[in-house]
C-alpha cells in the first residue's frame, strides 16, 4: 500500500544501515532500551500520526484561527489530537524522565518527529514548542525555576514560544527595545512590544511561558546588553499554582501565505505596567542563553523543510503511478497504443528523481547530525566531544537553510508533477508548498545562515572543523572505491571535495580582505553548494551500504530498494554535482556586480 508522509524502508535503511543507530545501545543510558523497542515506538508514532493528525491537517488549512476579544482559538478538530500528543509524551523525547522525557537517543526522536511532524506540523507544534524553553530553563534556571516551569513544559502541557522579534528589530535582534525594570522583590517589571510570535496565544494550554529578551535599565545598546526573562501569560506562584494573569496581551493575528492554524501573534507586554517576568541565568546573557533555543530551533526549521519535501515526494510519486496520460513516448506514432501512468514519461522520472534525491540525502545529513548529538553527550573524551561539537555548529547553518531551501524546491516541483491538480486546494502539495516556505525566513533568514556559516564557522579552530568535515567525505569517496561500480562516481565526489576545499579557501580569504562585501555577496550560494556536496557524500555513502548488501545476496524483497539507492546516488552525482561545480566556479569567479551596481541601477524608480 502507497505511504504518506515517510517511507518507512528507507527511514530504517538510515537509522540501522548507514547510521548504525543500534550502537548507541552501548551507552549507558540506553540500556533499558533495543531495537525492537525503538521500531515499537516508531511504528506507534506513525499509526497516532496517519489516524489522528494528518486527517486534520488539511482542515486546519481551511478554517484557520480566530482572534475575537484578544484570545486566539485554533480549528476545533486540533483539540483531541493535541490531548492524544500530550498523553502519548510525544513531545520531549530525548529528556530525563524526572522532568517528563523518555530518555530516547536523538536519531530515534527523530523518526518519530518525521510523523508526528509531518503529520501536522502546526497542531504538533503546540505542544512541543515548549521543549525549546525547558530546554534553556534545564540548562541556565534556579533550582526553582526548574521546579516550577520543566516538567509542565517537556511534557506540553505549558506551551512555549520565543519573543525576539520587533517591529525594528528583525534580523537585526540588538536593536530591540523591550525593558527591564527590577523589582524588590528580585522580579523584573517588563514593557515592550514584540511581533510575529508563533504560538504567542492560543486557547490549548491552561498557560503559556514565553522567554523574551529584554534589555533590564542601563546595559549596553546592542546584542551585548540583552537579558532573557521567563514570563508566563498566567503568574505562577510559589508553590505552583497558577495566579494572576500577568499583563501579556495577544494585540492581532497575522494572515500568512501558510501555516494558517498556526498563531502567528503581536504581543503586548506591560501595557498595564503590570507584567512580571523572572531572569533567566545572568544579566547581559539573554542572547547566549537564547542561542541554545535558537540552534535546536534552527535544526528543526531545517527538519521543517525536509519534511515537507518527504511528504511531498510521496504524495507525487504514488500520484505518477496513478495518472494515466498520454503514450509511452517510444510509442507515440502508434494511435492504437494505451495511454501509460505519467511515471512512464522521462521527464516525469527526472523530477521524481531530483526529488527522491534531495528527500533523501536530506534524510541521511540530518539523522547524520543527530548521532553527532548522541555522541556529543555520551562519549567521554574531551577531544571527541570538542570535535562533535565543532561539526555540530558548522553544520547547524547548513540544515537549516539548505533542507528549508530545499524542502521548499521539492515541494515546488511535486506540483509539476501533479500538473494542474498539483495547483489546486483538492490535492496537498500546494498546502505543503506554502507552509513549508516560511522555513527559509524565520530563526534567521537563509541569507543570515548563510553569513553566519562564513563568518563564523568556516573558520572555527583556524578551519580545522571544516577540515574534518573534508576529510570525512574524502573517507566515505575511498570506502565507495571498493565497489567497481561505484568507482566512478566516487571519483566525482573527491573532485567535487577537493575543489570545495579550494572554494572555502578563496571566498573565506576574501571574506577577511578588503573585498568582504563581494564575499558576502556569495555566501548563500556558497552555502548551497556546501549542502550539495553534503548530498553527493550522504547518497554516495548510502550507495556504498547498498552495493555491499547486493554483493552480499541481499533478499529479494530488498534487491530494488538498494538498486534504487545506487540509481540515486548517479542520478545526484552526475546530473545535479556537476552544476554544483559551475557554482562553485562562479564563487571562484568572484563577480563583484551585485556589490558595484548602483542603487538607481537596479530600476524602478
Ligand atoms: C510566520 C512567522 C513566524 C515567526 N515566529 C517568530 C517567533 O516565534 N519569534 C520571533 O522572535 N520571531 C519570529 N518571526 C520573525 C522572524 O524570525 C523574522 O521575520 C526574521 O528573522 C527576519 O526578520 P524581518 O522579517 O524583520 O526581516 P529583515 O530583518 O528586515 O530582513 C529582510 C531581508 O534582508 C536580509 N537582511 C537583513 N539584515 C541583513 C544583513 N545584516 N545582511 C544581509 N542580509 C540582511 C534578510 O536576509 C532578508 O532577506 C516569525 C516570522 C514569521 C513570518
Amino acid at each position: 500500500m502507497a505511504q504518506v508522509l515517510a517511507d518507512r524502508r528507507d527511514m530504517e535503511f538510515v537509522l540501522y544501515e548507514q547510521m548504525k543507530t543500534e550502537e548507541v545501545l552501548a551507552f549507558e543510558k540506553f540500556a533499558g532500551f533495543n531495537r525492537k523497542m525503538f521500531d515499537m515506538i516508531i511504528a506507534e508514532a506513525r499509526t497516532f500520526a496517519v489516524k489522528e493528525l494528518l486527517p486534520t491537517y488539511a482542515e486546519g488549512d481551511r478554517i484557520g484561527l480566530t482572534f475575537e476579544n484578544g484570545e486566539v482559538k485554533v480549528p476545533e478538530c486540533f483539540h483531541r489530537p493535541h490531548e492524544l500528543i500530550i498523553e502519548g509524551e510525544w513531545t520531549s523525547l530525548t529528556e530525563n524522565p524526572d522532568w517528563g522525557g523518555q530518555g530516547l537517543p536523538v536519531n530515534i526522536s527523530m523518526a518519530v518527529a518525521e510523523y508526528i511532524v509531518g503529520g501536522n506540523y502546526c497542531l504538533s507544534n503546540y505542544a512541543r514548542m515548549g521543549h525549546g524553553t525547558g530546554k534553556m530553563v534545564e540548562l541556565f534556571g534556579t533550582q526553582a525555576q526548574k521546579d516550577l516551569f520543566l516538567k509542565k513544559l517537556y511534557t506540553g502541557v505549558w506551551g512555549g514560544t520565543m519573543l525576539l522579534t520587533e517591529p525594528q528589530a528583525g534580523s537585526d535582534v540588538g536593536a530591540l527595545t523591550t525593558s527591564a525594570v527590577k523589582n524588590p522583590d528580585g522580579t523584573y517589571t517588563i514593557k515592550g512590544d514584540k511581533i510575529f510570535i508563533t504560538n504567542g496565544d492560543h486557547d490549548l494550554s491552561e498557560n503559556i511561558i514565553h522567554p523574551v529578551l529584554a534589555r533590564i535599565e542601563g546595559s549596553p545598546a546592542g546584542t551585548k546588553g540583552i537579558s532573557i526573562f521567563l514570563v508566563p501569560k498566567i503568574w505562577v506562584n510559589e508553590d505552583g499554582s497558577l495566579g494572576e494573569p500577568n499583563d501579556v496581551a495577544c494585540t492581532g493575528i497575522e494572515e500568512k501565505m501558510g501555516i494558517h492554524a498556526m498563531s502567528t501573534c503581536s504581543m503586548s507586554l506591560g501595557s498595564k505596567g503590570k507584567c512580571r517576568g523572572l531572569l533567566l541565568g545572568a544579566p547581559n546573557e539573554g542572547m547566549h542563553i537564547m542561542f541554545v533555543m535558537m540552534n535546536e530551533a534552527r535544526l528543526g526549521v531545517g527538519f521543517q523543510g525536509f519534511n515537507s519535501a518527504s511528504a511531498a515526494y510521496l504524495y507525487a510519486v504514488n500520484y505518477a503511478r496513478e495518472r494515466i496520460q498520454g503514450r509511452d513516448i517510444e510509442k507515440f506514432a502508434d494511435k492504437e497504443a494505451p495511454s501509460v501512468p505519467i511515471i512512464h514519461h522521462p521527464d516525469v522520472r527526472r523530477m521524481l528523481l531530483w526529488m527522491k534525491a534531495h528527500v533523501e540525502g536530506m534524510r541521511s545529513f540530518i539523522y547524520y547530525v543527530g548521532s553527532c548529538f548522541d555522541k556529543l553527550e555520551h562519549i567521554p573524551e574531551e577531544d571527541v566531544k570538542a570535535h562533535y561539537q565543532g561539526l555540530l555548529d558548522l553544520l547547524t547553518p547548513i540544515v537549516k537553510a539548505y533542507c528549508a531551501q530545499r524542502g521548499f524546491d521539492v515541494c515546488i516541483q511535486a506540483i509539476q508533477v501533479y500538473g494542474g491538480y498539483g495547483y489546486i486546494k483538492d490535492y496537498p502539495v500546494e498546502q505543503l508548498a506554502r507552509d513549508c516556505k516560511i522555513a527559509s525566513i524565520y530563526e534567521g533568514t537563509d541569507g543570515i545562515q548563510a553569513m553566519d556559516l562564513l563568518a563564523r564557522k568556516l573558520g572555527m579552530q583556524k578551519g580545522r572543523v571544516f577540515m574534518s568535515l573534508l576529510e570525512k567525505m574524502q573517507q566515505a569517496a575511498a570506502r565507495a572505491k571498493a565497489f567497481e561500480s561505484l568507482v566512478p562516481l566516487a571519483v566525482r565526489l573527491e573532485k567535487a571535495v577537493s575543489r570545495l576545499g579550494e572554494t572555502a579557501m578563496h571566498i573565506g580569504q576574501n571574506a577577511m580582505s578588503p573585498e568582504l562585501k563581494t564575499a558576502f555577496a556569495h555566501a548563500f550560494p556558497f552555502l548551497e553548494v556546501m549542502g550539495d556536496v553534503i548530498m553527493a557524500w550522504m547518497l554516495l555513502w548510502r550507495a556504498s551500504v547498498s552495493q555491499e548488501k547486493l554483493d552480499n545476496g541481499a533478499k529479494k524483497k530488498d534487491m530494488h530498494f538498494y538498486e534504487g539507492q545506487i540509481k540515486t546516488a548517479e542520478f545526484f552525482i552526475r546530473t545535479v554535482l556537476p552544476v554544483t561545480f559551475g557554482k562553485m566556479d562562479s564563487i571562484m569567479d568572484a563577480s563583484k556586480s551585485a556589490v558595484e551596481i548602483s542603487e538607481t541601477g537596479f530600476g524602478g524608480l
